[in-house]
């Protein structure tokens, strides 16, 4: 038998899974570190236990305490995990940027949650760093966690995320590439890597926005800006930022952070989250300048679920303007086409030229795709076919079969819109959508335009 005592026996040993489709050919491999396979679905589960597990030790946190702490979300809910199993009441502040589907789920494992202001500095008294220090002060038998400056929590990637990496590999990972919220995982999983191997390079992604990056380069603290992926960089210096540890840090937009993650769930099967995406986006950079013998691991510490209405949602990646064309999937930009408009207005091979030309004037579009027992076997183009009648008024009587031009492009429903545009761009006036054998729709290139500018 093998039976976990509780739930608590769950957290880390997470797969390490190869990306495939994300990687360019001739590019280092990359292999996706999924911490999101821990209990609560985040890579805190480990520095949650470890740091309750601690402040038992020290005597920090009594029977019948409270812990208390600020977070992003995941914290949270790790640590009200910890806590529903070692029965401590758990109260958390969470900056109101953070997805409502964040604060519901802390709110299910029992915990009590204050939402505060996103827009204010850590060193405000009514931000969620403040909030929840005056609370645990005021709190009889309460427990700060601290994430922020609480050495147990690299220590808790010291002593697991690190060595796992490390044995999953063998040992000959070329790279560590993550973002930096606290910089627990980073520092600590880096530590061990680099005590292991000096040459494993450590690389942090970093929000455009957070501070981190320009404070690595040149100690500077620089003005924070807001951004819209959770739980990574940062507007202070953590404590658990161990820079020491640390070679290089890349900078990724929240739109790439965002359009990376979607692909890896649509290519890779992977249903990230957006500091998944970031630190994936970082990673494809890295392993592009390395050779395709070298192995990059990559940090993925937590799920997608928590994301959608957020940056899964179309409408919330139009809204903010950071959709990016090429991760639509035909089928999604079919279903934006106006409801009255039918799917496909086509001709069949017998019909006369003069049919389709009907057609093509009542419907008022300037190609028809010619279809046979649903498959595409020519098309007409109105330009085309119009100077072959005027020069010979004959071939109105003629049959389409024999005039028409080959078939316009037939593309799967689920391959993106990259993929259509790459064709309208070119020759192509529309492009056929295909599923399971047969034609689904037509996209135009007034279709992609309004895609576009709508
Ligand atoms: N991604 C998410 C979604 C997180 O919640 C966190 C933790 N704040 C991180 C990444 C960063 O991990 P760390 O705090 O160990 O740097």
């Amino acid at each position: 038998m093998d039976i976990k005592d509780n739930v608590l026996d769950a957290v880390g040993n997470t797969p390490l899974v190869r990306l495939n489709k994300v990687v360019p050919e001739g590019a280092a491999t990359i292999l996706a570190k999924c911490e999101y396979m821990n209990p609560t679905g985040s890579i805190k589960d480990r520095m949650a236990a470890y740091i309750i597990e601690q402040a038992e030790k020290e005597g920090l946190l009594k029977p019948g305490g409270t812990i208390v702490e600020n977070t992003s979300g995941n914290t949270g809910q790790s640590l009200a995990m910890v806590a529903a199993v070692k029965g401590y009441r758990c109260i958390f502040t969470m900056p109101d940027k953070m997805s409502q589907e964040k604060i519901d789920m802390l709110k299910s494992y029992g915990a009590a949650v204050i939402v505060t202001r996103t827009d204010l500095l850590h060193d405000h008294p009514d931000s969620y760093v403040e909030v929840a220090k005056r609370i645990a002060r005021d709190t009889p038998n309460a427990f700060y966690t601290d994430q922020y400056y609480n050495m147990s929590n690299p220590e808790a990637h010291y002593l697991t995320t690190g060595p796992e990496i490390w044995q999953d590999t063998a040992g000959s990972l070329d790279c560590l590439v993550g973002g930096i919220g606290t910089g627990g995982t980073i520092s600590g999983a880096g530590k061990y890597l680099k005590e292991k191997d000096p040459d494993v390079k450590i690389v942090g992604a970093d929000p455009v926005g957070s501070i981190l990056k320009e404070y690595f380069y040149t100690s500077k603290m620089g003005e924070a800006r807001p951004y819209k992926v959770e739980g990574v960089g940062e507007d202070i210096i953590p404590g658990t930022t161990h820079f020491e540890y640390i070679d290089e840090i890349i900078e990724v937009s929240d739109k790439e952070s965002f359009n990376v993650a979607r692909r890896i769930s649509r290519e890779d099967g992977i249903l990230i989250g957006g500091s998944g995406g970031l630190a994936a986006a970082a990673a494809l950079k890295v392993a592009k300048d390395l050779s395709a013998d070298k192995i990059v691991v990559v940090l993925f510490p937590d799920g997608g679920v928590k994301y959608l209405t957020t940056f899964y949602s179309d409408n919330w990646m139009r809204e903010n303007r950071f959709l990016d064309l090429e991760t639509v999937s035909l089928d999604k930009a079919l279903a934006t086409k106006p409801g009255n408009t039918p799917a496909v207005v086509s001709v069949a091979p017998g019909a006369t030229v003069r049919e389709a030309i009907g057609l093509m004037k009542e419907r008022d579009i300037s190609q028809i795709p010619v279809l046979e027992d649903g498959r595409s076997v020519g098309r007409l183009e109105e330009g085309e076919i119009m100077g072959q009648v005027i020069s010979d008024n004959a071939l109105l009587d003629t049959r389409v079969r024999d005039v028409m031009q080959e078939s316009l492009p037939v593309i799967s429903s689920q391959k993106n819109i990259g993929e259509a545009r790459n064709y309208l761009a070119k020759q192509y006036s529309a492009v056929l959508v295909e599923e399971k054998g047969a034609i689904i729709g037509i996209i135009t290139k007034s279709d992609l335009l309004e895609f576009i500018v709508s």
